[in-house]
């Protein structure tokens, strides 16, 4: 049920919807669904907390201080959290665990040391009419954020959306994904424990087009962070555009990871694997275009497909296991339809590219293609699944056209040891963040987002402060 203004709300003959577990295939829970009335409420209680309630009277050590409470009772209780999101997902029991979880506490954690070092400048000017002036400016929280998570790392991906927001002082409403919405009640218990003033978060369970439309929508909602596909990240930036709300947007991408025949080989297959197949692929920055140096191209397609075949499909709790299931049968079968649409195309998998041998659960074979283009569908869409297309490039300029040709542009990685070559490529790529010799850092201290269709704007680090404020200038005739 909708947790708003500090406590969980009962709402009249609410509709609710299913939560599946990804691996049995069985309902785990019904979730009341956040109707038009909770929305509502749950705007006017943050328009409250903001304008005239105590959260907006805390100063920024008051907010740095509820989220370093906030990430304590997460690190208290990060096996709940841990085992909910593996059940809710499907990832393997790991992942959360050296991923997810130490990412979001330390993401908390970054923050709350932001919030009372949000500060404005002091700019000279001639002055004006002749006299004298002092012009400074003043950083103010942007308004009621309303914050749209996917259901790849719900957690994770939720804190770098609230936990800047709430550094700045705004309230925030977050809307979890539907496939995976426990976590984010989880929080919602946690917030309270954290002393939090009624109307700093709220948290809506709601399928997208009901919950999430009436969220977008709603004139009381001053900025929106979504991150989610393009194509309800153009609904949602077209909802945004009436009233010229912000928005952040994370929308996915097709992120290339070049292998140049310099490398050390060994260590790319290691880092190329990891990139096109953690988390099942489910990953917006997963590099699932995999351009290879011709001259090396038969070397590394066999490390690679050595590392790809080592990795252990199955039920997600299980030790042992490297790779869950997909989120639900929608997905499972988009995937195995970009792996026909592969082989139709005429790219050869060298590994996978078959039926799952599990019946229940939404398993796919990890797969990974050899003569592909860069023209096939394989390498032009966002396949979000443990799917890769390898293509072979002859020289340097050819493979930044290739990584370059893409509606998207969010990450990239490359592999090389020359040291001016690392630098020249990481310039010329298209991407919000590019990695040499590994696979994109995660780090709350550095920037994320992309540019065409991967998005707008960036979160985390100094960015996730302006996004989350409005730059103020004041001026004193003196
Ligand atoms: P997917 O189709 O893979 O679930 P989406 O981009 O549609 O990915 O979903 C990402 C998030 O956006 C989820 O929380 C979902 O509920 C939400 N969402 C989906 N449709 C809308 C919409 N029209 N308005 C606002 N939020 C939406």
């Amino acid at each position: 049920m909708p947790f708003v203004d500090g406590q969980w709300l009962d709402q009249q003959n609410p509709q609710s919807f299913p939560v599946i577990d990804p691996t049995t295939e069985k309902t785990l829970t019904g979730v009341a669904e956040t109707g038009d009335a909770g929305v509502d409420c749950a705007v006017s209680a943050a328009r409250r907390a903001l304008d005239t309630g105590s959260w907006g009277r805390l100063d920024g050590a008051a907010r740095g201080q509820l989220l370093n409470m906030l990430a304590d009772l997460i690190e208290q209780r990060a096996e709940d959290f841990a085992d909910l999101e593996c059940l809710d997902v499907g990832k393997p029991a790991i992942e959360p665990r050296v991923i997810d979880l130490p990412q979001t506490i330390a993401t908390l954690r970054h923050f709350a040391g932001w919030a009372d070092k949000i500060e404005g400048r002091t700019i000279p000017t001639p002055g004006h009419m002749g006299q004298p002036t002092l012009s400074y400016t003043v950083r103010q929280p942007i308004g009621v954020v309303a914050a749209i998570t996917p259901w790849n790392s719900p957690t994770m991906i939720g804190s770098w959306k609230l936990a800047p927001a709430l550094a700045a002082g705004c309230p925030v409403i977050l809307k979890p994904p539907e496939d995976a919405p426990l976590t984010s009640l989880l929080l919602a218990e946690l917030v309270v424990q954290a002393g939090f003033p009624a109307g700093a978060l709220a948290v809506l369970p709601g399928r997208g087009a009901t919950t999430g439309t009436a969220l977008v929508q709603h004139p009381g909602v001053d900025k929106i962070s979504f991150t989610g596909s393009p194509e309800t990240g153009q609904i949602v930036a077209a909802a945004a555009a009436r009233g010229f709300r912000p928005t952040t947007l994370e929308l996915g991408g097709k992120s290339p990871q070049i292998v140049f025949a310099d490398a050390d080989l060994e260590a790319a297959a290691d880092g190329v694997a990891l990139g096109v197949f953690a988390n099942q692929g489910e990953v917006c920055a997963a590099g699932s275009r995999i351009l290879v140096d011709r001259s090396v191209h038969d070397e590394f397609v066999e490390l690679l497909a050595n590392r790809a075949g080592k990795v252990v499909v199955g039920d997600p709790f299980e030790p042992g296991t490297t790779m869950g299931a997909l989120i639900n049968a929608k997905q499972r079968a988009r995937v195995q339809g970009y792996i026909d649409r592969g082989r139709e195309e005429g790219a050869h998998p060298v590994i996978g590219g078959g039926r799952s041998e599990h019946d229940v659960g939404y398993f796919v074979e990890p797969t990974l293609f050899t003569a592909a283009t860069n023209e096939m569908t394989i390498a032009r869409e966002e396949i979000f699944g443990p799917v890769g297309a390898i293509i072979a490039f002859d020289d340097v300029d050819r493979a930044v056209a290739i990584a370059n040709d893409s509606r998207y542009a969010l990450a990239a990685t490359v592999w090389t040891r020359e040291l001016s070559r690392a630098h020249d490529i990481a310039r010329r790529i298209q991407a919000g963040a590019v990695a040499i010799n590994g696979w994109s850092p995660l780090d709350p201290r550095l920037p994320w987002g992309g540019s065409k269709h991967s998005g707008l704007g960036r979160e985390l680090g100094r960015a996730g402060i302006d996004e989350n404020t409005e730059e103020k200038t004041i001026t004193i005739v003196l």
